[in-house]
Formats: structure tokens, C-alpha cells, sequence
């Protein structure tokens, strides 16, 4: 019997790992449990590869598997531009958390974790809560974000909030000659853990700030605490605000939003805000808008897990957060130089880092 070598749907993913540099993925199936999972490592140049468990109602595996591709790139360059000794790296779940979770299904994923042997570290994403983090902790201790009673770093949104705020005062700076966002008219669109502490500080320097959320008694309780006005999304569009900051899901930027947008500078926490990084990228440079590229300033969630491994103290870790303003900065003033996106000129950052390393 001869063995053909066919084009199938394996060398598609081993074609499709070396295009994109990932050096491993892990595919995970445990009958009992019911669990299916793809753990992607991307680079581990610069340090193990960290970076969250998702657990998403995939429509199929295929689906799944470009989510966790795409994810763990994006962490590698979401430490390297943070000034991380981390690599890249993500796993997903497939099933629906409310449906599929149970805490054996948790535990047996924490120990693929565990069979790594720490070159994957895991920590909590959409579909996947504290409580998890605990279960897998208890077969692991490649896991990250767990309660601060435990040991752990805890929530990481009030420091990624925090890197957002640095992210939109230095894009102010760059836009404006100053960082002092009083009077500019703000709006946060989505006022979730990261929304709602990043509404505090805009607040507390005095920005007039206007709020959307889908969800009506998170915007009246965040309405009511900061005493700011709730807007639907055409406010985003219909009006000439200065900054609009896009903290829901990602994707909200594509070609008719961009159209449409007046703002003159988008610095928010989503992950993935574009929706085709290099064609919207342009858009955005093309209408004069400055762009903070959202895996910059939104690392501060990051850094509070590294200071989780690292053992540093809060005030080391705020620190580390704090740079974001600086290198914000850099990264505007190289897309001026050398006439890129700001999503470039950060992509080109982030891998000369890993390239000098090496
Ligand atoms: P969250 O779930 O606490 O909050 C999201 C909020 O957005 C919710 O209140 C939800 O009702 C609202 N929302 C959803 N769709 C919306 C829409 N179409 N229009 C307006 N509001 C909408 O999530 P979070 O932890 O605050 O994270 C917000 C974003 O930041 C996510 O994209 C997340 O991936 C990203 N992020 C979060 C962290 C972190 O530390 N939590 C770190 C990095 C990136």
C-alpha cells in the first residue's frame, strides 16, 4: 500500500502555524468530561507563553482553531510591546460555559496545562470566571488571576483601565501638545469592569464624558456613581466628540463605522478594535484620527497577571503600567516618521524586541 500525502485539513494547520510562527498547538479531547480544547502556543522567545482560556460556543472546530491562532499572536506582541520576559499564548474551550462548564471539565483542561510543564501559563477570558482559575489551580500551578485571598493578582481590570487612560492622555499629548483631558468630550462605549473604572479617572480630570452600554442597569448604575450622561451608539457617530473609546467587544471598527466616526483620536480597552487590521488601520490614518493600538494599551490586565509570577507589589506592577503613556508616545511619533499605521509602527515595535532576543 503506498501512502499518499494529500491536502488535508492537518497540513493545512501545520501550513497555516508556520505563516502565522506559532511553534505548538495542543489539541485536547477527554470523552468522560466531555472536553474539547486547542491550546496555541505562538513565540516563547521572550519568556512562557501566557495568555487566557476562552470558552466560546464555536460553531465548529475550524472556527476555534483560527480564534486561538490569532489570540496567541496577538499576546506575543501584546508582551513584547510591554516590556514582558513572556510569550504568547491562548487556549480555548468549546461548548457553552453555561451549558457544558463543569468543574471536572475545568480540572481535566488545567491538566493539559499541567503536562506543558509551564511553557504554556493560562488565566481567565470570556466563558471562564475566578471560580475556574481555583479548579485549575488545584491540578496546576501554571494559572494565573487567581482571588487575591489565594495568593493571586485578582481582577486585572482596574490596572487595565488605568494603561488606557495613560494610552489616552499620551495620544491627547501627540494630538493636542497637551495630556490634560479636561473639557474633551469623551465617550465609553461599554461600561464593564474596564468601562466603568476607566469612566472614574476621565471623570476625576474633569472630561465630559458620555457613556453607551447595551446592557441599561449597568449604564444607570455607572450613569448615577459618575454623574454622566448615557448616549445611544449614533451619539458615537452624529456628533464631534473628541475621543471615542471603544470598551465592549471588538470590531467595532470597520468601514462604514470609520465612515462615519468625527472623533480625532480612538484609544480604548476591546480587544481585536479592527476589524481587518491593515485595511481599517489606513482608513483611520487617512481621516486623520490617531489610533492607540488597542494591544498597547490595554496590556495593563497583563502586567497584573506577570506581577502574579514575577512577585511584584501592586505600586511595581502600576509602575509597569504607567510606561504605556511613554510608549504610546513612541509608537504615534515612529507612525509620523516613517508614514505607517500606528497599528504598524506598534506590530514593528513589539517584533524587533523579539528579533534582538533572539
Ligand atoms: P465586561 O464584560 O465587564 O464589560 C463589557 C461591557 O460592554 C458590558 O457592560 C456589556 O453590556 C457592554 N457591551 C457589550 N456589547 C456592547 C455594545 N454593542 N455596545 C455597548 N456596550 C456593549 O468586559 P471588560 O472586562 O470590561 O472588558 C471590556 C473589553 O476590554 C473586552 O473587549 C475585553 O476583551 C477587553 N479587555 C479587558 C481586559 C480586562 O482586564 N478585563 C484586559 C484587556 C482587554
Amino acid at each position: 500500500m503506498t501512502l499518499e500525502i494529500k491536502e488535508t485539513s492537518v497540513n493545512r494547520t501545520i501550513g497555516q502555524m508556520g505563516k502565522m510562527g506559532h511553534e505548538q498547538l495542543v489539541f485536547c479531547s477527554d470523552l468522560e468530561t466531555g472536553l474539547k480544547a486547542i491550546i496555541a502556543i505562538h513565540d516563547t522567545t521572550l519568556g512562557p507563553a501566557l495568555g487566557g482560556t476562552r470558552m466560546w460556543n464555536y460553531q465548529d472546530e475550524s472556527e476555534a482553531l483560527n480564534d486561538v491562532l490569532r489570540l496567541s499572536r496577538g499576546m506575543t506582541y501584546k508582551a513584547s510591546i510591554s516590556g514582558l520576559q513572556l510569550g504568547g499564548g491562548k487556549a480555548v474551550i468549546i461548548g457553552d460555559a453555561d451549558i457544558h462548564k463543569t468543574s471536572a471539565l475545568v480540572k481535566k483542561f488545567g491538566e493539559y496545562v499541567d503536562n506543558l510543564g509551564g511553557r504554556y501559563i493560562t488565566a481567565k477570558d470570556v466563558g471562564m470566571d475566578t471560580n475556574d482559575m481555583k479548579d485549575i489551580r488545584s491540578v496546576t500551578k501554571h494559572v494565573t488571576g487567581i482571588p487575591k485571598d489565594m495568593g493571586g493578582s485578582g481582577d486585572p481590570s482596574p490596572l487595565t483601565a488605568y494603561g488606557v487612560f495613560m494610552g489616552m492622555k499620551a495620544s491627547a499629548k501627540f494630538k493636542w501638545g497637551t495630556d490634560q483631558l479636561s473639557a474633551r468630550k469623551i465617550i465609553v462605549q461599554g461600561v464593564g469592569h474596564v468601562g466603568s473604572e476607566l469612566v472614574r479617572h476621565l471623570v476625576s480630570e474633569g472630561a465630559e464624558v458620555y457613556i453607551t452600554d447595551i446592557n441599561e442597569q449597568r449604564s444607570h448604575e455607572v450613569s448615577e456613581k459618575y454623574d454622566v450622561k448615557i448616549k445611544s451608539d449614533d451619539f458615537i457617530y452624529d456628533n464631534d466628540i473628541d475621543i471615542y473609546s471603544p470598551c465592549a467587544l471588538g470590531a467595532t471598527l470597520d468601514t462604514n463605522t470609520i465612515e462615519n466616526l468625527k472623533c480625532e483620536i480612538i484609544a480604548g480597552a476591546a480587544n481585536n478594535q479592527l476589524n481587518n487590521e491593515d485595511i481599517h488601520s489606513k482608513q483611520i490614518r487617512s481621516k486623520g484620527i490617531i489610533y492607540a493600538p488597542d494591544f498597547l494599551i490595554n496590556a495593563g490586565g497583563l502586567i497584573n497577571v506577570y506581577s502574579e509570577i514575577k512577585g511584584y507589589t501592586e505600586e511595581e506592577a502600576i509602575q509597569k503600567a504607567d510606561n504605556i503613556y511613554e510608549t504610546t508616545l513612541e509608537i504615534l511619533l515612529k507612525s509620523e516618521t516613517d508614514d505607517i499605521t500606528t497599528h504598524e509602527s506598534a506590530l514593528s515595535i513589539a517584533k524587533q524586541r523579539i528579533v534582538k532576543s533572539k
